[in-house]
């Protein structure tokens, strides 16, 4: 059985090219760039709960990444290095193989790398830390929605939470379908270029990771405000688009697991909004209003309420 020692050398010592020093001290040494504000966010995945155990290892090396990069793009952050720290059951050379694989491909084709860690025996647990920069003063905050605002989401939304409705029995699905929302749930692609490319343009921004009904409440709260989502209007692949309206709704609203943006921005900023997103490459779609009266209105396309019972999803909620 190799040791501790030998799995970090083998498979998470990578040459430091963005790092003073990386691996193998006791600590990393980073040197920020002038005027940047260093932007953190770390986010641990439990077996169980933010994964099942029948993930490939390398689009769990993938997807470990991808929500702490997750994070750094909703604030308008470039990624530079992140930390793992590593409990495994046991030291098995497939699983770690491949976790490398899929976690150094995402850094790779985010040109970032792997600073330092911790490794050690236990139920399997990955957490990761991630260092980005952003110029001083214009990370995007929860804080900046203002009525009149309009509400955007990049990409499309829902397949993720379809996908654990096929794993959880409940919902059935021919296999290219099912490999097609499986992928959004595994692997997602965090919109790291779209974030950066919003900076000065939007006025408040979030991943959704708990539901859009949860992290928009976020936002409605840190920026004392209410909003108005147009439920028709979420973008959806053709694959949720076949399912029951009500199924429809609960993976849109309350799904979870999407990894993509919501943002608000000036209605003045449309234009603004669009170009950046032709920049970044990620479809984005206006899907609401920033409104005075404070709470959460969910309404279809001719403007009639929908009825609607989601939360944000609480690990600890009853
Ligand atoms: P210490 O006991 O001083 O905390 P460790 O023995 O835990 O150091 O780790 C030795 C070196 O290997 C450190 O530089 C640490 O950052 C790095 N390291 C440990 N585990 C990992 C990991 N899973 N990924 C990347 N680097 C790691
Ligand atoms: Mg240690």
């Amino acid at each position: 059985m190799p040791g501790e020692f030998d799995l970090i050398a083998r498979h998470f010592t990578r040459p430091a090219r963005r790092a003073v020093l990386g691996v193998g001290d006791d600590c990393a040494l980073l040197v920020p760039a002038p005027g940047m504000q260093l932007a953190v966010s770390c986010d641990m995945l439990v077996e169980g709960r933010h994964f099942l155990a029948t993930v490939a290892p390398e689009r769990l090396g993938h997807k470990a990444l991808a929500v702490n990069l997750s994070d750094l793009a909703a604030c308008g952050a470039e990624p530079l290095v992140y930390t793992l720290a590593l409990a495994l059951p046991r030291a098995d050379e497939a699983f770690l193989a491949g976790f490398a694989q899929g976690l150094h491909a995402l850094a790779d084709a985010q040109g970032i790398e792997l600073v330092g860690g911790d490794t050690t025996a236990g139920p399997l647990n990955i957490c990761i830390t991630v260092i980005g920069q952003v110029p001083s003063g214009q990370a995007l905050l929860r804080s900046g929605a203002r009525a009149g605002d309009e509400i955007w989401v990049s990409g499309q939304l829902g397949d993720a939470r379809l996908a654990l409705e096929v794993f959880r029995g409940r919902v059935a699905l021919p296999g290219a379908e099912f490999e097609a929302v499986r992928r959004a749930m595994e692997q997602p692609q965090p919109r790291v270029a779209l974030g950066r490319s919003l900076r000065g343009i939007a006025s408040s921004a979030i991943d959704l990771s708990d539901g859009l009904v949860g992290d928009l409440g976020h936002v409605l709260q840190r920026s004392g405000i209410g909003a108005r989502i147009d439920v028709d209007a979420l973008p959806r692949s053709t694959v949720l688009v076949a399912q029951p309206a009500a199924l429809q709704h609960e993976c849109l609203l309350a799904g979870g697991d999407d990894y993509e943006l919501l943002f608000t921005a000036p209605a003045a900023r449309h234009a603004d909004v669009l170009q950046a997103a032709r920049h970044a490459g990620v479809a984005v779609t206006r899907c609401g209003a920033i409104e005075a009266a404070a709470g959460l209105r969910i309404v279809d396309a001719q403007g009639r309420p929908v009825p609607q019972r989601f939360r944000g999803f609480d690990h600890f909620a009853a």
